[in-house]
């Protein structure tokens, strides 16, 4: 027997009893006459300890184990004189009578600690070790928990999981497909799934009425912290549903594992649309964990002979509150250079700051007189003692650019709290966004959008302007500023299919060679339909109040796509590269 008890499961309870351990030596430290070993395992560190005086060739033993050596110890359970009460087992220790290695471990190459001194791509390389560390271990639990608390609530409510293949063809979901070759079609590819869609919609279509799936999707896009190549969704559709009965589940989703897992009760999920969250925030994500919400100055800085303004298309402020004092000439010189980074790009930042003891200052005092800026004070909601920070420029670039400024500010403030969420709806988005450089039209979620019902018929019969303006039912769960999920209601009409495909520059021949299969099926009984997908590796951040995805994951990739430890991806060898009809342009040794 390896073992009797975990390392995380004696107390005071089993004092006198024997028992054997097994796990990983995290340290041993010889004091001359006593050698402790702390043991370790998933389950927690119990001390081990070694007396000289009643065994000296076991102490001798124990003194020679390495860390992460894997061993088995025999051993009466004790009262420890000092107690440490930061862990579990910190009442008692193991009085060892027997010490067995197991296995002998190299000198890893960063501490198994908490806190490691290992670098990321060194953590990936040698990912086992770093999955023995108690803050990756505890994310890949949490998400364990995760997964069964949604499959839980999700099949109560008459959800039936089905699995989709993962060798399809491309859906164009906006990224680019990893593709597969195939061997017995030569030539040919398949295209790993970007997300089950049109598989999800078929199955409406064959009646399964409530789907979903904790499901692989893959998109070839330039990684960051919160991206990864391969990702997990939890996906959904229903059948004979309105938007705002999706909106319903999944707000009932969200809160029953917020419940489960934080014990943490959300309040109903407010709506937002699409424009008023791009008029107050800059941003269809908005962080709404703090106020500083944006304030349109167009009309009122216009008209003052400030060329800069007046040849801008839209003005914005925001008033941090309090902060005129804070932000020194130099800091705010700081604020500026961070803004102008290429990053951002914005070409100035105009302040004003109205001072507490009544005076204000303004980096634009040369053209507005204290009576005008302080005539902005109502508009702006500014006090004496507050700072505001004003954009100008072409509307969309300046809201982006006062989004970041926003977001900075907030950090910088101290304004958000890690520990508290803010779920949102956004809503009716719209449908197509047009795209100059291309001259076309990009679907804004996805192709199988439906336009919301008051805008089917313009879709069909309006002009050019008129596909602009059109809205979608589509939705998307923001939560502290974080995308977590979308979806939409979608269509289930050939006829609005086809002219959706239409607009956004199919030609019929390419809609019937990628879709045609689902347009088909439209025309054998589809039932009306809609869905939802929630990234399932962001949820588990945001739940733990985390940025970065990748310590969710078992075995993320870097920066480059690729798996440190099992070194992909990687050349093949000549003979599969002609079983595939592969030819190389590029070759290991070139
Ligand atoms: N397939 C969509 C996505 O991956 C989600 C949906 O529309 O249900 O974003």
């Amino acid at each position: 027997m390896y073992r009797t008890h975990n390392c995380g499961e004696l107390r005071m309870s089993h004092v006198g009893e024997e028992v054997t351990l097994s796990g990983w030596v995290q340290i041993s430290r010889d004091l001359g006459g006593l050698t402790f070993v702390d043991l370790r395992d998933r389950y927690g560190i119990t001390q081990v300890v070694f007396n000289m005086d009643e065994n000296a060739e076991l102490c001798q033993q124990a003194r020679k184990l390495g860390r992460e050596f894997v061993v088995r110890i025999k051993g009466k359970v004790a009262e420890r004189s000092n107690k440490n009460a930061n862990r579990p087992t910190g009442n008692i220790e193991i009085e060892a009578s027997n010490l067995e290695i197991l296995n002998a471990s190299k000198v890893p190459p960063f501490t198994i600690e908490n806190e490691t001194d290992g670098g990321d791509d060194l953590r990936m390389k040698y990912r086992y070790l770093d999955i023995r560390r108690k803050p990756v271990m505890e994310n890949l639990m949490f998400r364990s928990q995760l997964a069964i608390a949604t499959r839980k609530y999700l099949s109560e409510g008459g959800f039936i999981e089905v699995e989709t293949p993962v060798l399809i063809k491309s859906t164009p979901e906006g990224a680019r497909d990893f593709v597969v070759p195939s061997r017995m079609n030569q030539g040919q590819f398949y295209a790993l799934p970007q997300s089950p869609q049109t598989f999800k919609q078929i199955l409406m279509v064959g009646g399964m009425d409530k789907y979903f799936q904790i499901v692989k999707c893959f998109r070839d896009e330039d990684l960051r912290a919160d991206r990864q190549p391969e990702f997990t969704q939890i996906d959904c559709e229903m059948a004979f549903v309105t938007r705002d009965e999706v909106l319903d589940t999944f707000e009932g989703l969200t809160k029953h594992v917020f419940k489960e897992l934080l014990d943490v009760t959300l309040a109903d999920f407010p709506k937002m649309s699409y424009d008023e969250a791009l008029e107050r925030y800059g941003s269809d994500k908005p962080d709404t964990r703090f106020g500083m919400e944006f304030v349109e100055l167009t009309e009122l800085a216009k008209g003052h002979d400030f060329p800069v303004f007046d040849n801008s298309e839209y003005i914005v402020a925001i008033c941090a509150k309090g902060a005129a004092d804070q932000y020194s000439n130099k800091d705010i010189k700081k604020l500026t250079e961070w803004m102008q980074r290429p990053q951002i790009g914005a070409k100035g930042l105009v302040n004003i700051k109205y001072q507490a003891d009544g005076s204000v200052k303004s980096s634009v005092g040369k053209f507005y007189d204290d009576a005008t800026l302080n005539s902005w004070k109502e508009t702006l909601e500014a006090e004496n003692g507050d700072l505001v920070l004003i954009l100008c420029g072409e509307k969309e670039k300046t809201q982006k650019q006062m989004n970041e400024l926003r977001l900075e500010m907030g950090k910088q403030l101290g304004l958000i709290d890690p520990m508290q969420f803010n779920p949102l709806w956004v809503v009716d988005f719209p449908l197509l966004e047009w795209d100059e450089e291309s001259e076309r039209f990009h679907a804004m979620h996805h192709p199988f959008t439906s336009p919301k019902k008051e805008d089917q018929e313009r879709m069909l019969t309006g002009d050019h302007e008129t596909m602009k303006a059109l809205r979608a039912d589509a939705y998307d769960l923001v939560i502290n500023g974080v995308e977590i999920g979308g979806g939409s209601i979608r269509i289930h009409d050939r006829a609005l299919q086809s002219r959706n495909f239409d607009l956004l520059g199919f030609s019929k021949e390419e809609a019937e060679d990628q879709f045609g299969f689902l347009m088909g099926a439209f025309e054998y009984g589809a039932p009306p339909h809609g869905g939802i997908a929630f990234g399932f590796d962001r949820l588990c951040a945001v739940l733990k109040g985390q940025n970065s995805i990748r310590d969710f994951i078992a075995f993320p990739k870097n920066n480059q796509g690729r798996d440190m430890m099992i070194d992909s991806p990687s050349y093949i060898d000549e003979t599969q590269m002609s079983e595939l009809a592969l030819e190389s342009t590029v070759s290991a040794e070139s």
